[in-house]
């Protein structure tokens, strides 16, 4: 595997390319993003994945400085997954100059669930997503349903720029227990890791229930309120647990759940310091 971190000697040695196929991560890398790059080898060819902590995404308050780096780790994970290049710029490769040509994703999208509790935090993706593609120039690229509004955010980005790159989505992998593989997991004490179940648990609650009737928009309310009530209970400071439509994240109102829109329920909370988010496709 080549560790580029420079964006010119990067398009060297991918010039020709135009079956590649991309995976972004901010590294610490664990099964969620391993089975990333399984997937995308059936897309593409070089497989070609990047590590960059992108601090545009990060707010003042957030963990940017902690935010787990383990570049030996995850290189050695790479090259067992047969990845051609790592793409590894440091913060003055990617941005030598400040960024201030920045993709601002639409309020309807952006500015809505994580974009509410994470001011700026899609305009960063968007932005390093964009500038990422122009360096890789891959056909296709890769990104985790974990992420489920990123995804959909990346999607449309894609579409209104008319960017030449096929978005595949790829599922989550999850712990025996259920808990959604995440970097932030690491954060959490041993206590909080056998609580952390409830998060994904209190979803498949959720889901099972607007599985079972035939619901009203009220009655989703009071699901979602409900919820949140039993994880604070608990100890958890949820930021939102919403039912969505999946087509655009946007609340099912009556007609919607009476023709059976499809749903997708989307959480994010707090647990001691911790914020995990997680979601499930109804
Ligand atoms: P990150 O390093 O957190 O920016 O994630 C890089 C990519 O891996 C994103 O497309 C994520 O959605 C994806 N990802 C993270 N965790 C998981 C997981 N548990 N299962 C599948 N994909 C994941």
């Amino acid at each position: 595997m080549k560790i580029i971190s420079d964006i010119q000697d990067l398009r060297d040695q991918l010039r020709g390319q135009n079956r590649a196929v991309f995976i972004p991560t901010m590294g610490n890398l664990h099964e969620g993003h391993l089975s990333l790059m399984r997937l995308a080898r059936q897309h593409g060819d070089p497989v070609i994945a990047s590590i960059f902590v992108n601090r545009l995404q990060f707010g003042p308050n957030e963990d940017f400085d902690k935010y787990p780096r383990t570049f030996e780790a995850d290189v050695e994970k790479l090259e067992k997954e047969g990845v051609y290049v790592l793409f590894a710029p440091t913060e003055k490769d990617l941005y030598p100059e400040p960024q201030e040509y920045r993709v601002e994703p639409p309020q309807n999208l952006g500015k809505i669930l994580e974009g509410e509790f994470r001011p700026g935090f899609f305009e960063g993706v968007c932005t390093v997503v964009l500038k990422l593609f122009s360096c890789v120039q891959p056909k296709v690229a890769v990104f985790g349903k974990k992420d489920y509004q990123q995804l959909m955010v990346i999607r449309q980005m894609c579409r209104q720029l008319a960017l030449p790159v096929d978005i595949v989505p790829a599922e989550t992998i999850r712990a025996e227990d259920g808990l959604a593989l995440s970097s932030r997991n690491g954060y959490l004490s041993a206590e909080e890791r056998s609580e952390a179940v409830q998060l994904i648990q209190t979803l498949k609650e959720i889901q099972e229930k607007v599985l079972q009737g035939k619901l009203t928009s009220a009655d989703i309310l009071k699901i979602e309120k409900d919820a949140c009530a039993k994880l604070n209970a608990r100890g958890w400071v949820p930021d939102y647990i919403s039912v969505r439509k999946r087509n655009d994240l946007l609340s099912a109102n009556d007609a919607d759940l009476s023709s059976n829109q499809p749903l997708v329920v989307l959480a994010a909370a707090k647990l001691g310091k911790t914020r995990l988010i997680d979601n499930l496709e109804i």
